[in-house]
């Protein structure tokens, strides 16, 4: 890996856990999407598949401009009806999920089982970042999309690497 996308990569677990989301918290998702299908999966497995994902530079691109929007709608700085739509989180919007295939797809299609999973069932901080942008004056409408689909990705390697040991 080259320093720029390490630096890359850097920059972007810098802007999760300033948006209140810490690795260990995606880890605890991938090892409960997983944890039926790979019996000998760990913390430690999730986080390694958690920093591969991280790695991929679509992924990146894809963390920078989702959270840069929720920020900018944070600060009502989008110019309307934008700033409404990403703001008040409407549901016809659907660009968030869409910027986020880009990330759910670098493991294969099993990536896009797994985020319709989590998307529907929001567990963990994704079910607290949807409850926070609802309830207080954050906006997280890309951002519970982006740790969804890091989530699904990561546990899509996972799967692929226990078959490739058996
Ligand atoms: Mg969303």
């Amino acid at each position: 890996m080259n320093k720029t996308t390490n630096n890359m990569k850097d920059i972007c677990i810098k802007l999760l856990n300033d948006r209140g989301v810490g690795l260990d918290d995606i880890a605890d998702i991938v090892y409960d999407l997983q944890k039926k299908y790979v019996p000998e999966i760990t913390k430690e497995i999730c986080l390694d598949a958690i920093n591969r994902v991280l790695g991929k530079r679509e992924v990146q691109n894809a963390i920078l401009t989702g959270i840069e929007l929720d920020v900018l709608a944070e600060k009502n700085l989008l110019s309307e009806p934008l700033q409404t739509l990403i703001n008040t989180d409407n549901p016809l919007y659907g660009i968030d999920e869409i910027l986020v295939l880009s990330i759910c797809n670098v493991y294969g299609s099993i990536g896009l089982t797994n985020f319709g999973y989590v998307d529907k069932v929001k567990p963990g901080i994704i079910g607290r970042l949807d409850k926070m942008g609802k309830e207080t004056n954050t906006c997280h409408t890309f951002m519970d999309d982006i740790i969804g689909a890091i989530a699904a990705a990561a546990a899509s390697s996972v799967a692929h690497n226990a078959e490739d040991d058996e």
